[in-house]
């Protein structure tokens, strides 16, 4: 923007000025806003790992949903991506498509929510891209985080007889609002890599049932689940069934929780903190041989698809 004038007849060019003044942090820039590009430093020993997330009017959220709640959520969503990998967070870059009948003060509200989450976890923004549009509100945030080399915990890592556990509480993300105020589990990720060595994980965006496919299949194991250890949060109605209130916990999606698992030794240890810094985890099960994923309640064993369990086993 160095190039051109400070106040223009075209808006997005104010914006863009506003935005760049308002992001304090410069963590890993070597050159932000204002270019064609930005230029992040890598630091020796450590690796980049970046995820982008796009969140849609009317898919995404909802035209009356609160813009900075909305802002907010579409930097932390991409920072749960960073902790799934056990990586901090850095930089961001931010693509807004923005309707025309947005007003300014909507827009800073908007990125008001991002820069409000992007600041308490001293995360800068690189960059990005304005577009306006008769079209919905688009927003895509992209995020690089670093991790020590090789030290990334993926999908794929998980072994027979390593353990399956879940931070915090599970179910009614969607219907409570919470989707849109969680706290990204970036601090309990990176505790958990210095004491527990994970030996894989996600965040938890689909759903349990949903979500343990991915690692089954990319670590080539199966699950035994138990029913009884799945924790519902409290935002599922409590008058409803068990059965009914552990299909919300199994697929209700958007929790945002860090499903992992760890080697037996590293189980014992951690089914005995109980927490992570404050945060509950609980052990849901075991890794098995197989492809199967099974979830026992009581003395039957269902298979547990990703929409909830469909048969009993027997
Ligand atoms: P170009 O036309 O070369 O892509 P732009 O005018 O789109 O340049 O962007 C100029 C500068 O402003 C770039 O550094 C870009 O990253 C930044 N920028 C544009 N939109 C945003 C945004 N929504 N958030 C943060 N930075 C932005
Ligand atoms: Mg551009």
């Amino acid at each position: 923007m160095s190039d051109k004038p400070k106040s223009s007849n075209r808006p997005e060019f104010d914006l863009i000025d506003w935005i760049a003044k308002q992001s304090s942090s410069t963590h890993g820039l070597k050159l932000g806003i204002g270019d064609d590009a930005a230029i992040l430093s890598p630091e020796s020993g450590w690796e980049w790992v970046t995820a982008v997330d796009c969140l849609v009017e009317g898919t995404h959220f909802l035209r009356e949903t609160s813009l900075d709640l909305v802002g907010r959520k579409s930097l932390a969503v991409n920072l749960s991506d960073m902790a799934a990998m056990g990586a901090v967070p850095v930089s961001a870059l931010l693509g807004l498509v923005i309707p025309k009948s947005l007003r300014r003060a909507d827009v800073e509200r908007l990125c008001s929510g991002i820069f409000e989450l992007a600041e308490t976890w001293n995360v800068s923004i690189a960059g990005g891209d304005t577009n306006s549009c008769d079209g919905p509100l688009m927003i895509s945030v992209t995020v690089f985080g670093r991790v020590e080399s090789g030290g990334a915990v993926l999908r794929s890592g998980a072994k027979v007889g390593d353990a399956l556990f879940v931070t915090g509480r599970l179910g009614g993300s969607l219907e409570s609002g919470r989707h849109l105020s969680f706290t990204p589990r970036i601090a309990e990720a990176r505790e958990l890599l210095a004491i527990y060595q994970p030996t894989s994980m996600l965040d938890v965006s689909d759903g349990l049932a949903g979500d343990l496919l991915h690692i089954s299949r990319r670590s080539g194991v199966g699950f035994v689940m138990e029913a009884d250890r799945v924790p519902i949060h409290e935002d599922v109605d409590d008058s409803l069934s068990f059965e009914k209130r552990l299909a919300h916990a199994l697929t209700d999606g958007e929790d945002f929780e860090l499903l992992f698992t760890v080697d037996s030794e590293a189980a014992e240890r951690l089914e005995e903190a109980g927490e992570l810094l404050g945060t509950p985890v609980t052990r849901l099960g075991r890794c098995v041989a197989g492809t199967q994923i099974q979830i026992q309640l009581g003395n039957e064993l269902s298979a547990l698809s990703p929409g909830g369990w469909v048969h009993h086993l027997g």
